[in-house]
C-alpha cells in the first residue's frame, strides 16, 4: 500500500505539510485536528489520534481523526493502562495486527474504536520524557512494517518539538509545570563525597532545533559530515590537552569515547533519519530520543554507561550543528557552579573550569559511570539519581550538595545555609588538623606502631600518598583500566600502566590485586554468565582460574613492570588453599618464563591473598604456610559471614562489624597470623572508620589500608589511644551475647579522650 507514501520522499512530503500547517493560522485545536487528518491520510489509516500526558500520569485524547469526536478531551488512560498506556509506560512503539485480542487492550466505548482491529502507536518523546502517544488504527488486520513504525516515530518526534515550542497547541491547553519555591530536600545516590554549596548551572540548556524538516537531504548530509568532522577535532584537542597528559584512565575513557564517535551504526542511523526528511540536527535528536528510550529499558550497568557516552556525543554533535553552547562554552559562569544535568559524559565534565566547579548533581549516573570516575579523580562532590532535579531546580538558585549523605537541598533557607557553612568550616578545620598530622608517626600513646596505607584504583589516587602521609598502597584495585576499554589490554599496555603506578608511588610499596571482575563489574569483551547472585558467582579468581591466560598476562605485565623493584601481588576471592596454590603456581610459571628469556626479575616477589571468603579461615594454618601475606577484605568477608548483601541499604545496620561474632572471627585471624609471623593487613571499608580501626588495632591488626581521606582521622585516633588498655577491655567483652559492642567501645574511647 503505502510504500510510495512512506518511503523517504513520502515522509519528507508529510513533514513539509506539517510544517506548513504550523506556519498557518487557526487555534491550537484546529491545528491538531488538521495534523491528525494529514497523518491518517498519509499513513493510509482510518484513525489517527494524539494522546498527551496530563498531570498525574494520565494520557488524554487531544485530537483524533476517525474515532468519535465526543471522546476528545474526555477519554483518559493512566500510564500503563491499555495499549496506549503501555506505549507510554515503556516508551516504546507497538504494532499489532489484532490489537483487541491483546491482553493489555482497554476498551473505551466512547471512542467507537471497536471496529478498528489493528493499531500502531509510538511514544511522543522529548528529552527522554514521554509527552504523549501518537497512534494510528485500521479496520483490517493490518501488519505494520518496520518502515512504517520508523515513519510514525519521525512524525512523533516532530510533534514533540512542536508541542514544546507551543506551535502545536496554545499554551492554555498544556499543563504548565509548576515550580515549587519552597526549599526541597532530595535524596540520591552517592557518586563522590564532599560538601558544597553554590548556584545551579544547568549544564545543558536544551539545544533549540529551529528547523525540523529539510528539503535537501544531500545538503543535510553535508552539514552532518562537517559537524562530525568538527566534533572529532574537538575530541582530539581534548585528548591532547596537557593537563590530561599523565592521567591514564582519563585517556582510556576519552579514547573509548572517540571510538563511539566513529561508530558507523550510530552515524548510519542519523543518516537514515535525514533521508526520511529531517534536518541534520533533527535527525541527531531523533536518534538521541531512541537512545534515551532504550537507556530506560536497559538494566545492564555497562550498557547503560555506553549508551550515556553515546548521548554525550549526540549532544556534542547537536551543538556543532546548531551553534548552541553548553554552560561551559557559554562562559560567564558564577564562581560557585553546581552543575545540574540529566546525565553527563566524561568529556563534557572536563570542558568546565575546575576552579569554579563545586559539585555535580545528576538525574542519572552510577558509581562506575565514566563521569563519576572522572569526578572522583578531580575531587568534585557528586550526587546521582536525583529524581527530576532538572525540572525542580532553576538556574542561579542556591543549592547545597552533601556528597557523604547523597542529599541535595534546593533553595535552602538562611538557617540551613548557615548550618551548612558551619559544617563545611568544621570539615575544613578537621582537614587542616589532619594535614598537620601528616609527618607525625602513626604510633599510639603506648607505643603501638601501625602502618596506615591507602587503597587506590586510579592513577590519580596515587597523588594522595604524599599529602596523607600514608606509607604505601595497601590495595591497588587493577580492574578500572580493564573496564574502560573495549578490548582486553595487551601485555605491553598493561606494563606501561603498572610502570606508571610504580613511578607515581615513588619508594612507597604497592600491593597489586589481580583482576576482581565479574558480578556487576563487567568487561565488555568478556562473556559473563548471568549469575543469579553475582557477588557469589563467577567472579575474581574464579574467572582467572577458568581463563588462566588473563591472569598469566596480568602477572607477566606486573613482573615486567616491577623489574628491579619488589612486587607484591594478591588474589581476590580465594576460597580455599588449593585455589591459592593454583594461582601461585601461575606466578611461578611466569617467573620461570622470565628467567628462560633472561629478563630482569623483580627485586623480590611476594605472593599473598585477600581473605574475603569465610571458608578460608578454617584453613589458615595451611594458608599461612604458603602465603607471603594476607589482606582481609572485610567488605566481602562480612557480607558472606553474615549472609548480608554489602550493598543493601535495607540491611545496612542490621549486623555490625563490631559485633562479638565478627570481632571473634577477626581476632582468630589476627592471632593465627601473628603466631606464624605472616604480615596481615585489613583493607575493607572498616579500616577507615576510627572506631572500627581502634577495634582492629586492639585485636592485633597493625596494617590498615583505607580510602585516602580516612588516613588523617585514623591516625588522629591512634595517636590519642592507649591500644593495650583498649585491647584488654575489648577482649574481655568478646564472650558477651550482645548484638554489638559499638556502644561500649565508643563510651570507653570517649572516657579516655580518644579522638573519634
Ligand atoms: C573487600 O572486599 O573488602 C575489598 C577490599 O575488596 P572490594 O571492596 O574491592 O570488593
Ligand atoms: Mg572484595
Amino acid at each position: 500500500m503505502s510504500q510510495a507514501s512512506l518511503g523517504p520522499g513520502g515522509a519528507r512530503r508529510l513533514l513539509k505539510r506539517l510544517r506548513d500547517l504550523m506556519a498557518g493560522g487557526g487555534t491550537g485545536q484546529e491545528r491538531l485536528n488538521q495534523t491528525v487528518r494529514i497523518i491518517a491520510a498519509d499513513m493510509v489509516a482510518e484513525v489517527c489520534s494524539i494522546y498527551m500526558m496530563r498531570p498525574g500520569e494520565v494520557l488524554e485524547l487531544f485530537a483524533t481523526q476517525g474515532l468519535k469526536q465526543e471522546a476528545v478531551h474526555k477519554t483518559r488512560l493512566a500510564v500503563g493502562e491499555g495499549l496506549i498506556g503501555d506505549i507510554a509506560a515503556h516508551a516504546r512503539p507497538l504494532a499489532l495486527a489484532d490489537a483487541q485480542s491483546n491482553p493489555n487492550f482497554a476498551y473505551k466505548p466512547e471512542t467507537g474504536e471497536e471496529i478498528f482491529h489493528s493499531l500502531m502507536g509510538v511514544p511522543i518523546l522529548r528529552g527522554g520524557r514521554v509527552l504523549g502517544v501518537l497512534a494510528v488504527q485500521n479496520r483490517s488486520f493490518r501488519e505494520y512494517d518496520e518502515e512504517e513504525i520508523e515513519a510514525l516515530q519521525t512524525i512523533a518526534m516532530v510533534l514533540a518539538e512542536l508541542a514544546a515550542s507551543d506551535s502545536l497547541f496554545g499554551p492554555p491547553e498544556v499543563a504548565l509545570e509548576t515550580v515549587a519555591l519552597l526549599p526541597e530536600r532530595l535524596e540520591g545516590l552517592k557518586l563522590n563525597e564532599g560538601l558544597a554549596m553554590g548556584r545551579v548551572v544547568m549544564h545543558q540548556p536544551r539545544v533549540t532545533i529551529r528547523q525540523m524538516v529539510a528539503e535537501d537531504p544531500v545538503r543535510e548530509r553535508g552539514r552532518l559530515e562537517a559537524a562530525v568532522e568538527r566534533m572529532h577535532s574537538a575530541i582530539d584537542a581534548l585528548l591532547a590537552r596537557a593537563d590530561l597528559g599523565h592521567a591514564g584512565e582519563h585517556r582510556e575513557i576519552l579514547e573509548t569515547y572517540r571510538m563511539f564517535a566513529e561508530d558507523r551504526g550510530w552515524l548510519g542511523r542519523i543518516g537514515e533519519a535525514i533521508n526520511a526528511g529531517l534536518t541534520a540536527e533533527a535527525a541527531v535528536q531523533r536518534v538521541q530520543d531512541d537512545t534515551r528510550a532504550r537507556m530506560q529499558q536497559v538494566s545492564d550497568p555497562y550498557l547503560r554507561e555506553r549508551l550515556s557516552d553515546l548521548e554525550d556525543l549526540g549532544n556534542r554533535l547537536l551543538r556543532h550543528l546548531t551553534g548552541d553552547r553548553t554552560a561551559a562554552q557559554a562562559g560567564a559562569l558564577p564562581d560557585d557552579v553546581v552543575l545540574v544535568a540529566r546525565s553527563m559524559g566524561p568529556a563534557e565534565l572536563l570542558d568546565y573550569d575546575r576552579r569554579r566547579l563545586r559539585a555535580i548533581v545528576l538525574e542519572e549516573g552510577s558509581p562506575t559511570a565514566h563521569v563519576a570516575i572522572v569526578a572522583r579523580a578531580l575531587g568534585i562532590p557528586m550526587v546521582g539519581r536525583v529524581k527530576d532535579i532538572q525540572a525542580r531546580a532553576a538556574p542561579d538558585e542556591r543549592i547545597i550538595v552533601d556528597g557523604e549523605n547523597a542529599i541535595v537541598v534546593l533553595r535552602p533557607s538562611e538557617e540551613v545555609r548557615e548550618a551548612f557553612q558551619a559544617a563545611i568550616r568544621a570539615r575544613a578545620a578537621r582537614q587542616a588538623k589532619y594535614v598537620a598530622l601528616r609527618d607525625l608517626p602513626a604510633v599510639s600513646r603506648d607505643g603501638v606502631q601501625a602502618e596506615l596505607m591507602i587503597n587506590a584504583g586510579l592513577l590519580i589516587d596515587l597523588d594522595h600518598l604524599a599529602p596523607t602521609g600514608a606509607v604505601g598502597i595497601g590495595l591497588y584495585r587493577t580492574e578500572i583500566p580493564f573496564m574502560v576499554r573495549s578490548a582486553f589490554p595487551d601485555v605491553a599496555s598493561q606494563v606501561d600502566f603498572y610502570r606508571e603506578i610504580y613511578t607515581r608511588a615513588g619508594d612507597a610499596p604497592v600491593v597489586f590485586r589481580t583482576l576482581d571482575v565479574g558480578g556487576d563489574k563487567r568487561l565488555p569483551y568478556l562473556e559473563m554468565a548471568d549469575d543469579e547472585n553475582p557477588a557469589m558467582g563467577w567472579r575474581a579468581i574464579r574467572i582467572a582460574l577458568d581463563r588462566p591466560m588473563m591472569l598469566r598476562q596480568q602477572v607477566r605485565a606486573l613482573l615486567l613492570a616491577s623489574a628491579g623493584r619488589p612486587l607484591d601481588v594478591m588474589f581476590p576471592m580465594i576460597a580455599d588453599v588449593a585455589e591459592f596454590a593454583a594461582a601461585r603456581a601461575l606466578v611461578d610459571r611466569e617467573l620461570d618464563r622470565l628467567a628462560a628469556r633472561g629478563l630482569a626479575r623483580p627485586a623480590a616477589v611476594r605472593v599473598g591473598t585477600m581473605l574475603e571468603v569465610p571458608s578460608l579461615v578454617w584453613q589458615l594454618p595451611a594458608l599461612l604456610e604458603r602465603a607471603d601475606f594476607v589482606s582481609v577484605g572485610s567488605n566481602d568477608l562480612m557480607q558472606f559471614l553474615f549472609a548480608c548483601d554489602r550493598g543493601s541499604t535495607r540491611l545496612a545496620g542490621r549486623y555490625d562489624v563490631l559485633s562479638p561474632a565478627a570481632l571473634c572471627f577477626l581476632a582468630g585471624i589476627a592471632d593465627a597470623a601473628a603466631a606464624r609471623g605472616v604480615p596481615l593487613t585489613l583493607c575493607g571499608e572498616m579500616a577507615g572508620r576510627p572506631l572500627e580501626a581502634l577495634a582492629l588495632l586492639a585485636l592485633g591488626f597493625r596494617r590498615l589500608s583505607m580510602a585516602p581521606n580516612s588516613v588523617g582521622p585514623v591516625k588522629d585516633m591512634l595517636r590519642s589511644a592507649d591500644i593495650g588498655a583498649v585491647a584488654a577491655y575489648l577482649r574481655s567483652l568478646l564472650h558477651l551475647p550482645d548484638r554489638s559492642l559499638r556502644g561500649r567501645l565508643a563510651a570507653f574511647a570517649r572516657d579516655r579522650s580518644i579522638a573519634l
